[in-house]
């Protein structure tokens, strides 16, 4: 790079200019590529699709009975998330804001799954017993009702 105010040539790690001692200004010398870059429309596309992929799987996620559902949709809005990564590089706007929403889905989808299998762990283990209390107190009510 070279100094702003005299022109000399300058290594790239140098804070002060060595021939007239300028402080270096990194920020003008290097323009952020994401604000220069205008998004494509495929671009804007694809953001989208991501969008609605983790929204689905969130809401599948957080819906009891669906939640397997919602680990695949969400695990599958995720990696369409890092494929977009792969090709555009930045995540911004609506990619951002699906990658949040896939991780959260799939975070919730997973925990909502782990309580839905205990739920119906714990409900067979009970259920012989419940049944039996059931029939104890059908037992007891026809007895008094007689
Ligand atoms: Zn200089």
């Amino acid at each position: 790079m070279f100094c702003q105010k005299c022109g000399a040539s300058l290594s790239d790690d140098s804070r002060f200019c060595i021939r007239c001692g300028a402080p270096v200004a990194k920020e003008a010398v290097y323009p952020q590529p994401e604000a220069a870059q205008p998004v494509s429309e495929q671009q804007q596309k694809d953001a989208r699709q991501l969008l609605i992929w983790s929204i689905v799987g969130l809401a599948l996620g957080i819906t009891g009975w669906a939640s397997v559902a919602g680990i695949i949709i969400s695990a599958i809005a995720k990696n369409k998330v890092k494929k977009y990564l792969m090709q555009y590089g930045t995540l911004h706007g609506k990619a951002l804001v699906a990658d949040r929403l896939s991780k959260a889905g799939l975070i919730c989808s997973i925990i909502l799954t782990a309580l839905f299998v205990i739920e119906i762990v714990v409900f067979i283990l009970i259920w012989p017993e419940y049944l039996k209390m059931l029939q104890e107190l059908l037992q007891e009510l026809s007895y008094l009702s007689l």
